[in-house]
Order: C-alpha cells, then structure tokens, then sequence
C-alpha cells in the first residue's frame, strides 16, 4: 500500500496517481528512496560473489 503513495514534484500533494498529480497536473514521484538505492549498497558484494562463482568455473 506504501508503495503506491506518490507526491507531486511541483506542490507537494501526495496522490495515488501513477503520472501526474491530480490537483496541478505535474508529475509525481515516490517520496521514499527507490529500491535502487538498496541494491547499490549491495552491489559490490554481488559482484564479489559472482567472481568466486566464474573462478569456481575456471577451476573446472
Ligand atoms: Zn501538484
């Protein structure tokens, strides 16, 4: 349900709407940080585990 809350970029209104804000017509955005965020933070560890992975192949 959080999730589908967005707020308008130009007054603040937040909206169920997915595009634009109902009451001004700008656009809206997620007021939380996206999700991107928390993959970034786990990147560099994926990455990690990806290379022990193409290394356990290059073993073979
Ligand atoms: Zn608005």
């Amino acid at each position: 349900m959080v999730n589908l809350l967005r707020r308008c970029t130009k007054c603040g209104q937040y909206t169920l709407e997915k595009e634009k804000c109902p009451k001004c017509g700008a656009p809206v955005r997620i007021p939380h940080p996206p999700k991107l965020s928390v993959n970034d933070r786990f990147r560099p560890y994926r990455r990690r585990l990806r290379e022990m992975v193409a290394n356990e192949k290059d073993h073979d």
